[in-house]
């Protein structure tokens, strides 16, 4: 357990803009942050970051929280990483974990694996400055990278030997268990012991998102017959094939500028561009894009220009991702570079300008897909065309959003003659014949209702401090009719958190997910403009005092009138219930009691009847 007043002070030395920024393409919006929400499928933004309150809320699903609680959702970590997490970044001593090993969730092994890592990350730095890395720092030199590039990127080397890094490790007290879940330690098949995986080999770490290195990426230094050229991390409890691209968390601040980002397939393609000035390149790890990949870049750009090598092996893999791709919703572009050069070869021959002229000449991806179904086809010639029809019509039919598919339709048309008509016949047959895929349903949120009394009564005591013993004392818990937001008028309003400034003392991330979704949202929101999501320039402490004064007093009538409300309609069916069962004492009693029972019945039919 890590104490509250520890998890506070990260939270303090934690900026909530910069972290989620990091993450998420932020624009500024007032005195606010917005972003389209990953946690829901939307088109216009209606994820709020409040740097005042170190909050994020989502106003389409409700999602919201602090710090700490956006990392869990959005890195899926659990408190404790997540914690520990931001407090490695923030400079806040934890106290000690767990030795390494101890632990027994998949958790704490996951934690640990992450420190392994990060000491492998050291080890192999430390032997590219040493004096065995020489041979590496020549091979780096004769690439062209600069000193500069091997710290941004914190290349460096394996020894070529068979324990040098198990040795560092063994060091450091891991066990062999351990090491070898790291993938970077290899149990030998006959007999004991364990060897490094990576040998003899120039070391690029691979960076998730958050900057944790989650495997390696190895190029072999010896040239010796059957070494492999390169050699990647295997599958681990942190590392997944086809879930991260090698650079974007170094990539994500210029394509988040730009909108725009750069795939390459290789490494050094990704580390050369970025020494050319396209920061916003990243490389897809030996795999042609997936589907995750693509996910990932939608969180940052718009735009994706796809740089593949112009060899068949490429252009098959890229073909066969032509589905996930196309229907993710980004504008994809493809670049064939000219004379077989890869982009670190094109931009090294041909230079900076070249190579973002050959950029601007990116072919839309789709139509890309189908100049190449009909290349060699003569179109004139019937059968020809017929045999190119079909061609076309199958890759017409994988486009899952009917506008975008009308509009290639359309295209194709033009270019070949065949009426838009058919075209469109034969590609909705296509799709009918095809494996129906599940429509994708993005619920809308529902609309905003505006905050009720008790809501907004609840708002004000959480922004205006001065308010808050006002409010307490004139409702009670009971007034609160909203589960939730009772348990935040008890604890925040008339507990003993209401002392604190920010109307809580604990972090928010300590609370159920409930509060917090509802707390967020209560601190994102301004009731006085309820749509404030949208202009986000109206804040929380904005409003005056008379307005202040005036809210407060009409909610609290409102509240005063439906408790009466509330306790007429229960005096009202005592009395039906005398009523039926002849109890004319009672009938009596309750109508000397409360005299306004009957008006108040009288009144409820002449409205049940209005
Ligand atoms: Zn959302």
């Amino acid at each position: 357990m890590i104490p509250e007043a520890v998890i506070a002070e990260i939270l303090r030395r934690t900026d909530i803009v910069e972290l989620i920024g990091g993450h998420l393409p932020l624009k500024a919006a007032g005195r606010t942050h917005k972003a389209l929400c990953p946690f829901h499928t939307e088109k216009t933004p209606s994820f709020i970051v409040n740097p005042e309150r170190q909050i994020f809320h989502c106003f389409g699903c409700g999602e919201g929280g602090d710090a700490i609680t956006f990392l869990m959702k959005h890195e899926r970590l659990t408190f404790p990483e997540a914690a520990r997490y931001l407090a490695e970044r923030a400079g806040v001593s934890l106290p000690t974990p767990r030795s390494a090993g101890a632990g027994t969730s998949e958790t704490d092994g996951r934690l640990v694996l992450v420190e392994v890592h990060r000491q492998a990350l050291e080890h192999f730095r430390e032997n590219l400055r040493g004096p065995e890395g020489s041979g590496a720092r020549d091979y780096l030199a004769g690439r062209g990278l600069t000193p500069a590039l091997i710290e941004r990127f914190q290349l460096g080397c394996a020894l070529p030997r068979w324990d040098a890094l198990l040795r560092a490790l063994k060091r450091r007290g891991h066990p062999d268990r351990l090491l070898e879940a790291s993938g970077l330690i290899v149990a030998r098949q006959e007999g004991s012991g364990y060897y490094d995986r990576f040998r003899h080999r120039l070391m690029i770490p691979i960076w998730d998102v958050s900057g944790k290195v989650v495997g390696f990426g190895g190029r072999a230094l010896d040239h010796a017959d059957g070494v492999v050229k390169y050699l990647n991390s295997p599958e681990t409890a942190l590392y997944r094939k086809g879930m991260h691209l090698f650079g974007l968390n170094l990539a994500a601040r210029a394509v988040r500028e730009q909108g725009r980002a750069l795939v390459v397939e290789g490494y050094f393609d990704a580390i050369m561009l970025h020494a050319h000035g396209f920061e916003n390149t990243v490389a897809a790890l030996g795999t042609a894009l997936t589907t995750e990949q693509a996910g990932l870049l939608s969180r940052y750009a718009r735009t994706v220009v796809l740089l593949f090598d112009p060899d068949a092996p490429g252009i098959g893999a890229a073909r066969r991702n032509l589905e996930h791709l196309i229907n993710v919703d980004l504008d994809w572009r493809i670049v064939l570079l000219p004379e077989g050069l890869d982009p670190d070869a094109y931009v090294r021959t041909h230079g900076t300008a070249a190579f973002a002229a050959a950029l601007e000449g990116a072919q839309d991806l789709v139509e890309f897909f189908l100049d190449r179904r009909v290349s060699g086809l003569d179109l004139t010639d019937p059968v020809q065309r017929a045999r190119a029809a079909d061609a076309l019509i199958e890759v017409l039919a994988t486009l899952d959003n009917p506008i975008r598919r009308e509009g290639y339709i359309q295209r194709v048309a033009q270019r070949t003659g065949i009426t838009d008509r058919s075209l469109l016949e034969a590609v909705a047959r296509q799709r009918g014949r095809g494996q129906r895929r599940d429509a994708t349903v993005t619920s809308a949120p529902p609309p905003a209702s505006p905050p009720s009394a008790e809501e907004q009564l609840i708002y004000i005591g959480l922004n205006y401090p001065a308010w808050r013993q006002r409010i307490a004392s004139a409702l009670a818990p009971q007034d609160v009719r909203d589960p939730t937001l009772r348990q935040i008028f008890t604890e925040f309003i008339a507990g003993e958190a209401a002392a604190a400034p920010q109307g809580t003392s604990r972090p928010m991330s300590l609370h159920p997910p409930e509060i917090q979704r509802r707390l967020s949202s209560l601190w994102a929101r301004d009731p006085w403009s309820p749509n404030a999501q949208e202009e986000g320039e109206r804040l929380p402490g904005e409003a005056d005092h008379e307005t202040l004064q005036r809210t407060v007093d009409d909610c609290l009538a409102r509240i005063t009138q439906s408790r009466g409300a509330a306790l007429r309609q229960a005096q009202r069916q005592a009395l039906e219930a005398a009523e039926r069962g002849g109890d004319l004492d009672q009938v009596l009693r309750l109508l000397s009691e409360h005299p306004s029972v009957k008006r108040g019945r009288e009144r409820n039919e002449e409205e049940s009847t209005a």
